[in-house]
Parts: C-alpha cells; sequence; structure tokens
C-alpha cells in the first residue's frame, strides 16, 4: 500500500510551496488509494510551537487535505536515540568535536584554494585520550553520520529521472548537535522507515539530502522509498521571492479564495496539464501523474489565482455555497448572480443591490421620459415570466430606442451599477413594485 506524508515544521505558518508540497502527497496518495499522513517535524524545541502545529492541521483541513494520521517527532525521540546506538555501535556515526568557528575557518580556506568545502573527517583520526581531552574540557561533541564513500549515490526521482552524487564530494553530514538535540537529516529516516513511507514527496531543496539519506536507509538495512521532488515556485517577477514565503491560507481567506482554487492551481503549477476551473478534485487527482512536472521552476502568479477562484466560483452548485450565502438568497439568485462574483462576499453584495436597490437614484434628465415609461410598462406586466424581455421588447417600440441607449438606464436605475449580472436573470429577483419604484425614483413629477 501507497503511504505518503507531509512533515512540516510547525516553526512557522503554512505557504504557499509547502502547501503546494501537501498538495501533491495528497494527489498522488488519493490517487493510489493509499494513506496520507502529517508528520510534525518538531525536533527544534525552541523554534517550534503548538500554535503553529495547530495552525498547520487547521490550514490541510480548510484545504480539503485531512491527513489519515498524524505523529510529531517530538514523541519518537527514543526511536531515534535507539536507531543513534545502533549506527554508532555500528560505526556509522561518529563523534567530532570542532567549533563552529573552526569548521567555518577550514572551509574558507578549502573554498580559497578552489577546492570544495567537504569536511575532512579529521574527528574520524582522534584517538580515544583525544576524545577524553575534549570531554575533560567539558566539550561534548556533536555526531556525523559516515558516509560509505565507495558506493555511488544513484536514485531515480519520479520527476526529475534517474539522480547520480559522488559521496566523495559531499560532507558527512551533522546528525546531532552537541546538547543532544537532532537535526532534519537522521530522525527523517528513521520515521520514514517505521512509518512505512513508500513515497517521499518534496522540494527539490532536498534533492541533496535524498543522496544522503539513501545511506542511512542502507545503513539501517531498509529500503528506501520513492522519491519525487518538484520544481520549486518563483513570484511574479520571476524569482524566489520573499512574498512567496508569506502567502498562505490566512491571507488566502482574507481575500475570498476558495481552498479549491488554491488546490486545484497548485495541482497544475509546473505541469505540462491546463489549469482548469473544476467542481471538486476528482478529475485532477485522477488524471494526476508526476512526469508531467517540468524541471523548470513553476511561476506562481496571484492574479491567476483570482482569475481562477472565479472561475471556480462561476461552476459552484448552490448547495455547496449555501451555508455561506445570506439566508434569503435561494438558488435562482445564486444562479443569476455567480456569474458575476469574484468571492462569496460579492455574491452578498449582488444581493443587497437585489433586495435594496441603488442609494441614491439621479437619473440623466435626458431619461427621465424614458424611464417614467419604463415604470408605467414595468407595473402592468407578468412579472411571473421573463419580465425583462417583456420590459424591453415594450420599451423599444415605444421609444424607439435600441442598445446601450434601451438598457443603461434601466439597469442604472434599477442596480445603481452599469454592469452586473444577466438583466433577464435578475430583474425576476427584484419584487414588481420595487422594480417600478426603482424605475420612478429621483424622477421629477
Ligand atoms: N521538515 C522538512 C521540511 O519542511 C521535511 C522534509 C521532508 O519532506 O523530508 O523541509
Amino acid at each position: 500500500m501507497i503511504k505518503t506524508r507531509f512533515a512540516p515544521s510547525p516553526t512557522g505558518t503554512l505557504h504557499i510551496g509547502n502547501i503546494r508540497t501537501a498538495v501533491l502527497n495528497w494527489m498522488f496518495t488519493r490517487q493510489q488509494g493509499g494513506e496520507f499522513w502529517l508528520r510534525l517535524d518538531d525536533t527544534d524545541s525552541e523554534r517550534s510551537t503548538e500554535e503553529f502545529a495547530a495552525g498547520i492541521v487547521e490550514d490541510l483541513a480548510w484545504l480539503g487535505l485531512e491527513p489519515d494520521g498524524q505523529v510529531r517527532q517530538s514523541d519518537r525521540f527514543a526511536l531515534y536515540e535507539q536507531r543513534f546506538q545502533e549506527l554508532r555501535a555500528a560505526g556509522r556515526v561518529y563523534p567530532c568535536y570542532e567549533s563552529a568557528q573552526e569548521l567555518d575557518l577550514r572551509r574558507k580556506v578549502l573554498l580559497g584554494r578552489g577546492l570544495p568545502p567537504i569536511y575532512d573527517r579529521a574527528a574520524l583520526c582522534l584517538t580515544d585520550e583525544d576524545r577524553a581531552a575534549f570531554e575533560a574540557k567539558g566539550i561534548t561533541p556533536h555526531w556525523r553520520f559516515k558516509l560509505d564513500q565507495s558506493t555511488p549515490l544513484v536514485f531515480d526521482d519520479m520527476i526529475r529521472g534517474p539522480q547520480r552524487f559522488d559521496p566523495a564530494l559531499l560532507s558527512d553530514p551533522v546528525i546531532r548537535r552537541a546538547d543532544g538535540s537532532w537535526l532534519y537529516m537522521l530522525p527523517s529516516v528513521i520515521d520514514d522507515i517505521d512509518m512505512g513511507i513508500t513515497h517521499v514527496v518534496r522540494g527539490e531543496d532536498h534533492v541533496t539530502n535524498t543522496a544522503l539519506q539513501l545511506q542511512m536507509f542502507a545503513a539501517m538495512d531498509a529500503p528506501a522509498p520513492q522519491f519525487a521532488h518538484a520544481a520549486l515556485l518563483t513570484g511574479e517577477e520571476g524569482k524566489l521571492s520573499k512574498r512567496l514565503g508569506s502567502l498562505g491560507v490566512l491571507h488566502f481567506r482574507e481575500t475570498g479564495i476558495e481552498p479549491l482554487a488554491v488546490t486545484a492551481l497548485l495541482a497544475r503549477l509546473g505541469t505540462s496539464d491546463p489549469v482548469i476551473a473544476v467542481t471538486d478534485m476528482a478529475a485532477l487527482v485522477a488524471a494526476f501523474a508526476f512526469d508531467h512536472f517540468g524541471r523548470a521552476p513553476a511561476r506562481f502568479d496571484e492574479a491567476e489565482l483570482r482569475a481562477l477562484n472565479a472561475r471556480i466560483l462561476h461552476l459552484m452548485p448552490f448547495d455547496t455555497v449555501a451555508h455561506r450565502l445570506p439566508d434569503t438568497m435561494d438558488e435562482r439568485a445564486w444562479a443569476a448572480i455567480r456569474p458575476n462574483i469574484e468571492t462569496v462576499a460579492d455574491a452578498a453584495d449582488w444581493w443587497a443591490v437585489v433586495r435594496i436597490g441603488p442609494e441614491d437614484a439621479a437619473p440623466d434628465p435626458a431619461d427621465h421620459a424614458y424611464l417614467a415609461e419604463a415604470a408605467t410598462i414595468a407595473a402592468g406586466i407578468d412579472w411571473s415570466t421573463d419580465p425583462w424581455h417583456a420590459l424591453t421588447s415594450q420599451l423599444k417600440e415605444s421609444s424607439g430606442r435600441k442598445g446601450k441607449a434601451l438598457f443603461l438606464p434601466l439597469r442604472r436605475a434599477l442596480t445603481g451599477r452599469d454592469h452586473g449580472p444577466d438583466m433577464a436573470a435578475l430583474l425576476p429577483l427584484i419584487d414588481q413594485a420595487d422594480a417600478v419604484a426603482r424605475l420612478r425614483a429621483g424622477l421629477a413629477d
């Protein structure tokens, strides 16, 4: 069975980049009939908070990406310790005593000589006495995972294709700090093994981590999962932008963006498939394929999100949205108003226009006689079947007007606006007596 995980750190709120990672994991898993889990990577106890953790859970729920299960790394330290001791006994992790400044200096020297800044493994040459001497000075070690430099790091990425890294060009990764706390690398692998994760889907900033982690899977006698690394998102200006880092669910909610617009856009960004308006995710899930994703960064454009949001609302069934509309607004009203909105809140505005009408009427004096005529006709027609057609066809004949001159004064008098929903759909929603009063409003007696 397919099992995936979305593994954000609760050190902040979800942003568009990690929401996309969640969407890809969720879609692939739903398509394959597997399990999608949330793993809170909260090993950094200083920066992780309960508020952020709760926020991530809420955001996923709002997006409709509810996980099938949830774990948090801070509950799993005992397991990490156990695996760590096993790796230590097997000689795959080793203690290092260099200070950050020392390491920095060594890196600079190497770079200055035009060499790759790889850790020189000096700590592997320490004797028991050397280590004892450090400890006697109160220096506790940080720990590195020892790469097997004879085995090339290869994997077949579901998006990027065959990947190959030379371990001799990589530093042994630090996996644990001197204070005993964990860095991301090893716990992630321990969890992926323990949870039975079959597919790891994440951003391409993790490609090198994957290469290193492959050896951790092997060192713990576990098969590695399959990997898919999605190209990163860029902002409107075409490069990684700060703005994207702060763009999250709160902003979407505040600006009237539907969760479906977010997930439907992210489902297709960076793929060869078109962005389409949908009423649910089913068709997108069915068509999802990692090999449709390109390797070039995908451009996220808020204007595209807003446009898709509107197109999605124009398709949205009344039942889906009814609980968010004014109580008095029925299916017919939604059908009339829906084509003209960009957010659900716009529907309430239009409904107020229908129910209350323009605030103050000041019709063009050149239209006074015409509107008076319109009011007389409106008072006499059968309102139950297509009153707009009845009104305009009679007016056309009696006034000789056509086109804009025929329609616009009526629209203005009835709604107070120059544009909006189709009047043929809107007028039956306005009470007949009200409509007559609106046509008469502001006319000289
Ligand atoms: N906590 C890591 C991150 O947010 C998880 C990476 C992974 O999916 O393994 O980048």
